[in-house]
């Protein structure tokens, strides 16, 4: 008999992981924040986010922030704030949350999808180039899975070729590419602050940005109560006291009480983190099949994001075993781990013959001439990563027993693979999920 749970073995995993995968942490001051604003009657206020705002805009060295109820709503007032209108054309990675890149679609303009690159997770520089069109008007550079994109050559080649950067940090917020911070690289980035993201508020979203007008477009898209403060710009001012958007984006004082503890104690949190996810990823270092998705020695790059922590699988270490099997395998000893990631975006229907509109065309090519659908095959790595990567846990401390034990889970299982083929089911037809939560 194999030595496997999954196939009747004793588990390996001796611990319970109790809390160490729970997240946000909550601790007083987080409640006591919430019943201040709550005994004030300040929710629908704007003055507590103000201050969040300066907070937020300082951790990130730009001069604006703006907060709003969702991370979505921040990307939607950053596309509109950038400018992208009708006919105009966001460049997007296939493989990320819809919030990257859909709201495009309400402002009259479209998508193009670009592949991945296999080890980054992100856009791939190398394909980026080709796919702007004299219609793009913005790359949407996600960094995605806590791992900052090749910032250098994206920002090279949207500079040379005049088109706006946003950057969607919600997986990596704090995360440092070659030093800097995620966010601070281009025209303007929005990010997700929803209550599993790794800068955890409940729902809500913030935009920053170094330019006045991108920030003044925001305003005047969703805040229509800020107009009078806030806009400064001519033919922005003619429109005063309306949202352009229809948009009520406004942030919930709930959240941006909670912003502000988030701010003084998200670092040291942050750094245990950081440490309790480098020591998992260095014991899964060497294991056949198996390669941790973090940041590169050498590069001069920290991931401070680890939300939904990938594992890059390789099957071919493996006999061809199939992420499924091995998942299930792993979770039968005890780990935690989900096969698969966000599905490519490039192959939903909705990006393909939807007619949201009812405008008597797909909404994706409803205001252009040119059919920019994608074929499955013209994102090759984004159709198929789903197969190999998993999500793993995020450690919230660094408690050595617990996370050895969780590792021991996958190097049994990759030791014992051959054990596995003769009852592998394969993969299903789809891995991972259009929304995902990891656990
Ligand atoms: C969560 C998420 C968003 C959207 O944020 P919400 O706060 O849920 O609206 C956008 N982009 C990415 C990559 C996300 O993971």
């Amino acid at each position: 008999m194999s030595a496997l749970a999954y196939l009747g073995g004793k588990k390996i995993s001796k611990y319970d992981p109790g809390t160490i995968f729970d997240w946000p942490i909550v601790n007083k001051a987080m409640e006591q924040s919430i019943v201040n604003v709550l005994r004030e009657r300040k929710m629908s206020n704007w003055d507590i986010t103000l201050e969040f705002e300066k907070e937020f805009a300082r951790w990130h060295g730009v001069r604006y922030a703006l907060g709003h109820n969702t991370g979505t709503a921040s990307l939607h007032s950053a596309m509109f704030g950038v400018g992208l209108g009708c006919g105009d054309e966001l460049i997007c990675p296939s493989i990320t949350y819809w919030a990257s890149c859909l709201q495009a679609l309400s402002l009259r303009a479209t998508v193009k999808f670009v592949d991945i690159d296999p080890d980054t997770l992100c856009i791939d520089p190398s394909l980026l180039e080709k796919q702007i069109s004299p219609r793009t008007k913005a790359v949407m550079v996600v960094h995605y899975a806590g791992m900052p994109a090749d910032m250098d050559r994206i920002m090279e080649i949207c500079r040379r070729k005049k088109v706006a950067v946003i950057e969607d940090c919600s997986h990596a917020h704090g995360a440092l590419y070659k030093g800097k911070i995620v966010g601070s690289f281009g025209d303007a980035a929005g990010f997700s602050i929803m209550t599993g993201k790794s800068f955890s508020c409940g729902e809500g979203g913030m935009l920053i940005t170094n330019e006045r007008e991108i920030y003044e477009r925001a305003v005047a898209f969703g805040f229509y109560e800020r107009h009078g403060s806030d806009l400064t710009i001519d033919y922005l001012k003619s429109g005063m006291g309306l949202p352009w958007g229809g948009y009520k984006y406004r942030m919930n004082q709930f959240t941006s009480a909670l912003g502000l503890v988030q701010m003084k104690k998200y670092p040291g949190e942050m750094k245990e983190v950081d440490d309790a996810m480098n020591y998992f990823c260095d014991l899964l270092e060497g294991i056949p099949g198996l390669k941790p998705h973090r940041p590169k020695k050498g590069s001069g790059t920290t991931k401070g994001g680890w939300y939904c922590s990938l594992i890059h699988y390789i099957p071919e270490q493996l006999g061809g075993l199939s992420v499924t099997t091995f998942c299930e395998a792993v979770r039968a000893e005890g780990g935690a781990c989900s096969p698969g990631c966000n599905r490519p975006l490039h192959m939903h229907p909705l990006f393909h013959n939807i007619d949201v509109y009812r405008e008597g065309k797909p909404t994706r090519i409803a205001h252009i001439a040119e059919d920019i659908r994608e074929k499955p095959e013209d994102c090759p790595v984004a159709a198929k990563i789903g197969t190999r990567v998993f999500s793993v846990g995020r450690f919230n401390s660094i408690k050595k027993n617990i996370i050895k034990d969780q590792a021991n889970t996958f190097r049994k299982v990759a030791e014992n693979y051959k054990d596995l083929l003769a009852h592998d089911k394969g993969n299903p037809p789809e891995l991972g999920g259009w929304n995902l939560s990891f656990r």
